[in-house]
Order: C-alpha cells, then sequence, then structure tokens
C-alpha cells in the first residue's frame, strides 16, 4: 500500500540515537541547546525553546504571552484539535473565525468582528504547509493590540513573502510528530524574536524553574522538556529540510499539472505570497466530480492507495470546543470536500504515476 505518511529513518538517526544513549546524558542537554540553536539560525529568529511535542509548545506560547483564564483568543475552525485545546489548556476561550475557501486559512478580512474587550491573542495555522495571510492578521492584531501566535505545525520551511514561517509573528509553534515534515518521533519548537518570550517558555516547560537556579520557583510549570534523543534525531533530519521540502514541492507540482483540467477536481490554491512546503496535498472534490469525496477516498484504498481527510470535523463543532459562533460557512463546506493524497518525499517515480493513472482513470 503506498501509505499517506511515511517517516525517513535512516542510519544517520540511528547512530545519532546511539550517540546519546551511549554517552550517558540522555535527558535534555547538549543535544537540545543545539538544536534550538540551529532552528534559530534556520527560521531567523533570535530564540528556540525545545519542548516535548507541538501540543505543548502552543501552550507554552500562550503562558508566555500571559493568555490566561477570561481571556479570548481567536482561531481558525479548520485546524487539527490541539491548536484549540492548546487555548483550553491555558484556561482561555476560543473564538472561531471562518476560513478563505481558496487558501483555507484563517480569513483575516472576518477576524475583526470576532475581536471584543477580552480578545487577547490570534493563532493563524498554516495549514497543510502553506503560511496563512500574515500581512491581514498582523494588521488587525496591531490595530486592536493582539498577540499573534503563528501555529507552524505543517509549515518547517515554507515562506510568506520571502520570510521563513516561524519568524512570521510575535511566537511561533512547531511539531516534531512522526508525520510531520521533519520529525523526532515526538517533539515540539518555539521560536520567537522576543527574549522575554524565550525566559517565559524555558520556565514553563522545567516546572517554573530557572534552569540555573535550581529549587527556585516563580511560577506554576509542566515538564515540557524534549530530550536530547529526540533532538539528536531532530538534527539529523534538520540537515535535509530543504531536500525533502523540494521533493514534496515537485510531487505537487505533477499532481497539479495531471488534475487541473479535471472537472470536479481542485488542486490546491497557492496565494502569491507563499512558497508552501504540501506538509498534504489536498485535492477538493466538488459536486461535479464523477464520485463524492468519501467514495474516492474508499476507491484509492482498494486501489492500494491511502489518502486522508484533514479534517473531517470542523472544531467548532467538537462537543467540548462547542460554542455560538459567527457563520463557518466556507469552513463547513470545504469540510465536506478535501482529500489529501500522498505526496511525501519517499514516493518513487512509479508511485506518484501509479496515483495520478488511477484518478485519471476515473
Ligand atoms: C500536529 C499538529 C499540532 C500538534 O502537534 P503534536 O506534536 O502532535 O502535539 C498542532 N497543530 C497542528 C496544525 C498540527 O498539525
Amino acid at each position: 500500500m503506498i501509505k499517506i505518511s511515511e517517516p525517513i529513518i535512516t542510519q544517520e538517526e540511528k547512530d545519532a540515537v546511539m550517540e546519546v544513549l551511549n554517552s550517558g546524558q540522555i535527558v535534555q542537554g547538549p543535544k537540545v541547546a543545539l538544536l534550538e540553536r540551529q532552528f534559530s539560525n534556520y527560521c531567523g529568529v533570535k530564540y528556540s525553546v525545545a519542548v516535548n511535542n507541538g501540543t505543548s509548545a502552543l501552550h507554552t506560547a500562550l503562558y508566555a504571552l500571559g493568555i490566561r483564564s477570561g481571556d479570548e483568543v481567536i482561531t481558525t475552525p479548520f485546524s487539527f484539535v490541539a491548536t484549540a485545546n492548546a487555548i483550553l489548556m491555558a484556561g482561555a476561550k476560543p473564538v472561531f473565525v471562518d476560513i478563505d475557501k481558496n487558501t483555507l486559512n484563517i480569513d483575516p478580512s472576518l477576524i475583526e468582528a470576532a475581536i471584543n474587550k477580552k480578545t487577547k491573542a490570534i493563532i493563524a495555522v498554516d495549514l497543510y504547509g502553506q503560511p496563512a495571510d500574515y500581512t491581514g492578521i498582523n494588521k488587525v492584531a496591531k490595530k486592536y493590540g493582539l498577540y499573534v501566535v503563528e501555529d507552524a505545525a505543517q509549515s518547517i520551511g515554507a515562506s510568506f513573502k520571502k520570510h521563513k514561517t516561524g519568524s512570521l509573528t510575535d511566537i511561533a509553534c512547531f511539531s516534531l510528530y512522526a508525520t510531520k515534515n521533519i520529525m523526532s518521533g515526538e517533539g515540539g519548537m518555539i521560536t520567537t524574536k522576543l527574549k522575554r518570550l524565550s525566559e517565559r517558555s524555558k520556565l514553563f516547560r522545567h516546572h517554573g524553574q530557572n534552569e540555573k537556579l535550581r529549587y527556585s520557583y516563580s511560577d506554576l510549570g509542566y515538564n515540557y522538556r524534549m530530550t536530547d534523543i529526540q533532538a539528536a534525531i531532530a538534527l539529523v533530519q534538520m540537515k535535509r529540510i530543504d531536500q525533502i521540502n523540494k521533493k514534496r514541492k515537485q510531487n505537487a507540482t505533477k499532481y497539479n499539472n495531471a488534475f487541473k483540467n479535471i472537472k470536479g477536481l481542485e488542486i490546491p490554491f497557492i496565494s502569491k505570497d507563499n512558497d508552501p512546503v504540501y506538509h498534504q496535498y489536498t485535492l477538493k472534490v466538488n459536486k461535479h466530480f464523477k464520485m463524492t469525496r468519501d467514495q474516492l477516498k474508499s476507491y484509492l484504498m482498494d486501489k492500494g492507495i491511502q489518502s486522508n481527510i484533514y479534517y473531517p470535523i470542523p472544531l467548532h463543532k467538537i462537543k467540548h470546543l462547542q460554542s455560538k459562533q459567527l457563520s463557518l460557512k466556507n469552513t463547513q463546506e470545504v469540510s465536506k470536500q478535501v482529500l489529501s493524497i500522498p505526496v511525501h518525499p519517499q514516493l518513487s517515480e512509479e508511485d506518484t504515476d501509479y496515483i495520478i493513472k488511477t484518478i485519471l482513470t476515473i
């Protein structure tokens, strides 16, 4: 079967893990510190803070910004559940604003209507590896004095107006989960240009404890540390970011050329400001296609091709996140149309040819 994602694990990752195990220093140590430096350089920011996953990165970022109980945080309803859960974890309330029908990211022109006195921040998501519209988002944030968090879990290496993700807002969060473009099994990174935010993040991941002053607790904190074992894997993976993202783009271009004139199939819309990294290659299957979206998914499965729906249930429809909302009609509509097909760098030329042939045959 052709899988929707497949982590790259070579001898180099294995050797890196063994080196850490043999060193005896396995928890947060020199590899984590090195990863933080390299990550900052890569994204073009001053500070990076490594944590144990992308969800805790979001929770930590909200803490660093001072978000707490009674606050409201605006976000997109079309994302992985962790984006909105992190807002609840901080004690705040998620307020969902509809997406742009083309980019599938939060629509900046609709944000203003959702702002009130309790609003403190906006979390934008770079869905499928395409940056959100940070010109529009940062503009409305500035007007109302709000912070902006970038959920860049899917967009490592992408850029918006030539600036890398991670450098576009006050603070950004990445995931190194096994299915992401680069991974460490589980892992997360926070990037920021502000020293104060990096220092607050470091306290939060370590029980509220100053890393240089043991048993001095300035606030409630968590144990969100990354191990040197994970950092060692991530350091190897970082060397390949540009190469693997290039392969994803090549696969996407090949699909675009094959699918651009098929009735009922819409290829991904990429804004002219963006250089995306195709964490997913997502088609929209509309009512003019020969099959429904769900039929296409099972048809592909029968032919040995795994595909997936990111995400079938908009976040405002999930019980613990439900709340009264402004119209979210684009999200409702699009969640019934999207289908992601394999685009990862482990696909061979024969694999992508076979996927194209299978869909064209319909
Ligand atoms: C993967 C992901 C997360 C959560 O990251 P984990 O490392 O799995 O905790 C958050 N937001 C988005 C958009 C994601 O894709």
